[in-house]
């Protein structure tokens, strides 16, 4: 197995919507694995494949408690109740925002040999499952704070030593 290099803010396959998994193959299944491998040694709790510059509508996660997988095609279907709680992301390094999810998440999709699947959380397990799909669209989660934790996580990207983008918001 082989861990990947993490895209960083900036990066322009961070903000490419990612094209489908269509082939469930030995290769996807490799991906996978580097995948999971790249995420506990960064360490996170969620990878989505672009995050290491594949551009496929993929993601894994771990949130502990053996709520762990991979999930590829997702489609989201969210609660109406809220959570407001810290979020970041190993594409923005080092920071944290308080970020609204909803609560309960289902997506289906696809597991890592095509088959339909289902999945449910809330908590951590549902914020991971939006954090991972935004991803996959081509958004951050810092694309979507409240006012003031914007202004302040704009500063800080803009400050922090890993940011390319010259001008940011
Ligand atoms: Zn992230």
């Amino acid at each position: 197995m082989t861990i990947m290099p993490i895209r960083i803010w900036g990066d322009p396959v961070l903000r490419t919507p990612c094209d489908p998994v269509t082939t469930f193959d030995s290769d996807l299944r490799r991906l996978v694995d580097d995948m999971f491998e790249t995420m506990y040694d960064a360490p996170g709790v969620g990878l989505a494949a672009n995050q290491v510059g594949v551009s496929l509508r993929l993601f894994v996660y771990d949130v502990g408690d053996g709520l762990k997988g991979v999930v590829a095609n997702p489609e989201l279907e969210l609660s109406e109740e809220e959570q407001v709680g810290d979020e970041g992301c190993l594409s923005v390094p080092g920071l944290a925002y308080n970020r609204r999810r909803a609560m309960h998440a289902t997506v289906t999709g696809q597991d890592v040999n095509g088959e339909p699947l289902t999945l449910t959380g809330s908590g951590l397990l549902a914020r991971c499952f939006q954090h991972e799909t935004d991803h996959i669209n081509g958004e951050l989660y810092v694309d979507k704070l409240d006012r003031d934790e914007r202004k302040a996580a704009l500063k800080a990207i803009r400050e922090a030593d890993w940011a390319r983008e010259p001008s940011v918001g």
